[in-house]
């Protein structure tokens, strides 16, 4: 088996103790990773405070910084297909998904690459006596969490805009899916990026985690992972009033109107809530039918979801495995507390015969209050409501907890985008499930968190504003 090392101040470093890593495809170890403890977290805050310290990526023309992060989104580029094999193997995706994630990731840096030169502060007028202006400020070290679902682009979601900023940054990977990372941050750290700016370390998030958004050195936090984690580590660090970007859980709707189009919405499902075996933060765990469409549009869904081939990633299934036994067991007890609630199971509800973690496509017919209406479940089930009045829709849709993104299918733009400026959230797609990308800002409100990621915004999720007013010397002779 092979073995996996963490990275610290410019060096690949072995460690004590080893997880291992499982083939959710087949239940079977597939590697083993150093476990990164308290020690390697102290060293790798202190490499990360010496860079700030010493201004290695401040001092220096951001312009510097371009170039870095240019020549690491075609490193990454390089190393795409080989990434993508190990993701596919440790994270039970298939190997185009894999692929694409690394793809992104080289965007994240291509497109922040462009603004690390173009943080541009204002001047402020204050009358003849004073000169104002204001600065963009990097925090210093930025604490990076990241969760297994997709770990590969979240990595370079925010790793990309700190560094665009000046930040030096220290990670902790996933413990289930830590390894297409570490092949992630070698090829970025081969354009040149000076030791201790960028450290990546597994452990458990019990202990290497939470060590780091406790530790004295660190600046700001980014946190994506589950709101359960996010609300522990907001209590723990409220102590040092740390800066945070929270990235959340969703529990997320879309809408189908009487005009839907059938062909469109099908595909939108099928990505929306069956990629990556729905274990998507943004997912479409929720559908809410027009009354009239509601009998077709049912029977369609069914089929579609019937047809889906179950499999591992290496195979190109439509519904890979979920990432553990865990979770596998988790969504079957959450459909099973859905049956006890009264709601109806129109498809899937099992796990078929098959080594690995898989779920079927699933279907459920729910009322907005059940359990399985409100909670988010990470596994590929669909929860099925129907809704009359276009009010009622939208009660239903914001009627959670969480507010990560919606959508809406429709034929008139007067209609969805009347809807679309109702929803709770921070994403409204229309006519598509996920349209946009790395340009787009990302993140919620409620228990999907808060602060943006992607898009020009969420570089200012990496800096403070830093005010500088000066009093002009008076001229005495008038
Ligand atoms: P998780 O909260 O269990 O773990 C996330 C990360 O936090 C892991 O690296 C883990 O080791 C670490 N961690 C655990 N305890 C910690 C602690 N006490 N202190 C510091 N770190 C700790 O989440 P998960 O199961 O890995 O991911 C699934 C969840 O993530 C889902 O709820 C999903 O919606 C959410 N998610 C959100 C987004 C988003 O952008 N909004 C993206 C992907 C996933």
């Amino acid at each position: 088996m092979e073995h996996y090392l963490n990275y610290i101040d410019g060096e690949w470093c072995d460690a004590p103790n080893s997880l291992v890593v499982i083939n959710p495809g087949t239940a079977e170890a597939y590697a083993t990773i150093a476990e990164a403890n308290i020690q390697d977290a102290d060293r790798a805050m202190t490499a990360a405070r010496r860079c700030v310290d010493e201004g290695v990526l401040t001092a220096v023309r951001p312009a510097l910084r371009t170039t870095l992060m240019l020549k690491a989104a075609e490193l990454i580029r390089e190393i795409a297909d080989e990434g993508a094999l190990i993701s596919c193997l440790e994270n039970g995706k298939t190997l185009l998904d894999a692929k694409d994630e690394f793809l992104e990731a080289a965007r994240y840096f291509e497109y922040y690459a462009g603004m690390a030169d173009k943080l541009e502060g204002k001047s402020i007028p204050l009358g003849i006596d004073y000169i104002d202006f204001t600065q963009y400020v990097p925090f210093g070290v930025s604490v990076q969490i990241v969760p297994w679902n997709f770990p590969v682009s979240i990595c370079a979601r925010s790793l990309a805009p700190a560094l665009a900023a000046g930040n030096s940054v220290v990670i902790k990977s996933p413990e289930v899916s830590p390894l297409a990372m570490t092949l992630l941050i070698e090829a970025i750290d081969k354009a040149g990026f000076p030791n201790g700016a960028i450290n990546l370390l597994c452990g458990q998030g019990s202990v290497v985690g939470d060590h780091l958004v406790r530790h004295q050195e660190v600046d700001q936090i980014v946190f994506t992972g589950s709101v359960a984690t996010g609300q522990m580590i907001l209590k723990n660090t409220a102590k040092r009033a740390t800066p945070s970007v929270m990235e959340l859980g969703g529990k997320s709707a879309a809408i189908a109107l009487q005009d839907a189009n059938l062909d469109v919405l099908l595909n939108s499902v099928k990505v929306g809530i069956f990629f990556n075996a729905g274990q998507v933060c943004s997912a479409m765990s929720r559908l809410l039918i027009h009354t009239e469409r509601y009998e077709e549009i049912k029977a369609a869904l069914v089929n579609m979801a019937e047809s889906l081939t179950i499999g591992k990633g290496e195979d190109k299934a439509d519904i890979t495995p979920l990432i553990s036994l865990e979770q596998k067991n988790q969504v079957l007890t959450m459909i099973e507390q859905a049956r006890k609630d009264g709601a109806t199971i129109v498809t899937g509800g099992s796990a078929p015969d098959l080594p690995g973690y898989f779920v079927a496509p699933t279907i459920i017919e729910a009322t907005p209050s059940m359990q399985i209406s409100q909670q988010e479940i990470f596994g590929p089930v669909l929860v099925i409501t129907p809704f009359e009045t276009e009010q009622e829709a939208i009660s239903i849709a914001n009627g959670t907890d969480f507010g990560l993104v919606s959508g809406v299918f429709g034929g008139s733009l007067n209609q969805t985008l009347r809807i679309a400026q109702q929803l709770r959230g921070g994403q409204v797609f229309i006519n598509e499930w996920f349209a946009g990308g790395v340009e787009t800002p990302f993140g919620g409100v409620g228990l999907s968190g808060f602060g943006r990621e992607k898009g020009q915004e969420a570089i200012y999720s990496y800096v403070h504003t830093r005010n500088i007013a000066i009093r002009l010397e008076m001229d005495s002779s008038q």
